[in-house]
């Protein structure tokens, strides 16, 4: 019989809910006790703990947000703060840890690893879908229909007014939201890291395919989703620029925090409850240092390291497809 401590890390993620609420069940299962520590890693520093039965998680499954808290943690960075958190662990007769959490939350468990001797096991949770070693992240696939839901909004307008709306989406440093969520709405343009190199020089083939997209193709409304942190200055600034010289009016839209939020759609619900089942299920068998994930339908476990250190690859068919299917070179040719 183990003592399994669980904490949720970073940005908040539908599902995490789900997850725990299957670590604590199948916990249970095997005799285990769960420990909760609050508000991320500050829960370890400051001994923030809470014991989770499963008559703690019941009707947990359908809530967005996390019952646990979630933070960043600065202190849990410095020394004295991984020291305390140790200290805590070992007071607590902790054996196992799990952390649910995004690429940051996974490198400071790497980090944990090496002071201390109990087992750490990390799930991924976060909607970025930034991490490797699984094809989804816990989060991701609600993330995208509510980015969705918000932009099929604004295609309403945007066709009323015809307007040109620059929509800026989460994702950190990587594309995930804003191609699967343009792709679904039928945006006419995803500007996202992986497409871009260097902002500045793409301004005249954006200026160039709004134009394109108004005088060949007769497009009254465009819709453009633009991954945050990509545009220097932010969407705001490009929107002021575009207008500028296109002159027409362009409007930003952030979607913003909306994006975290809500209750998990189905795939989250379950995903999480795969993978919060096997971490407790791996842990069983003694396994440490590594993040469970699903890869193919198949339950994996990645070394940590492994799953912060490459950027992962965004699906080449999808990023294909976004660009031909508004393909400015096509649409210049259409022109002459
Ligand atoms: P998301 O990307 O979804 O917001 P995340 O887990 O990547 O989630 P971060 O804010 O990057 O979110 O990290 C969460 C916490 O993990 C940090 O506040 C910090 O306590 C810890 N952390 C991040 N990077 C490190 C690191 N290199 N060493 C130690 N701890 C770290």
């Amino acid at each position: 019989k183990k003592t399994i401590a669980v904490i949720t890390s970073g940005g908040d993620a539908p599902g995490m809910n789900a997850c725990i609420r299957a670590i604590v069940l199948t916990a249970n299962r095997f005799g285990h006790q769960v420990i909760g520590f609050k508000h991320g890693y500050n829960g370890l520093i400051e001994n923030e703990k809470v014991l989770l039965s499963p008559f703690d998680v019941q009707h947990t499954i359908q809530l967005g947000g996390t019952i646990l808290k979630s933070a960043r943690c600065l202190a849990f960075t410095t020394d004295k703060g991984l020291i305390a958190a140790v200290e805590n662990l070992n007071k607590n007769e902790v054996d196992a840890l799990v952390v649910i959490g995004g690429d940051g939350s996974l490198r400071g468990l790497d980090r944990l690893q090496k002071h201390w001797d109990g087992q750490v096991i990390g799930v991924p949770g976060t909607i970025d879908n930034d991490l490797n070693g699984t094809d989804n992240t816990i989060g991701y696939q609600t993330a995208i229909d509510t980015a969705l839901d918000s932009i099929d909004k604004l295609r309403d307008t945007a066709d009323a007014f015809e307007r040109i709306f620059l929509v800026e989406v989460m994702g950190r440093h990587a594309g995930f939201i804003a191609l699967a969520s343009a792709v679904a709405s039928g945006a006419e343009q995803a500007l996202f890291p992986e497409s871009i190199d260097d902002p500045h020089t793409e301004l005249e083939s954006i200026v160039q395919h709004v134009e394109c997209l108004r005088q060949v193709k007769g497009k009254s409304s465009i819709i453009m989703v633009i991954a945050e942190h990509l545009w220097p200055g932010g969407v705001s600034d490009l929107a002021e620029t575009l207008t500028n010289q296109i002159g027409i009016e362009c409007r930003p839209c952030i979607l913003g925090h909306i994006q975290r939020g809500g209750a998990p759609v189905a795939y989250d619900r379950i995903l999480a409850t795969k993978l919060g089942s096997y971490a407790v299920e791996i842990i069983n068998e003694g396994q440490s240092g590594v993040m469970v994930g699903e890869i193919n339908n198949r339950q994996c476990a990645h070394k940590l390291n492994y799953v912060y250190s490459e950027q992962k690859e965004l699906d080449p068919y999808l990023v294909k497809i976004q660009q031909n299917l508004f393909d400015v070179v096509q649409c210049l040719n259409l022109s002459k």
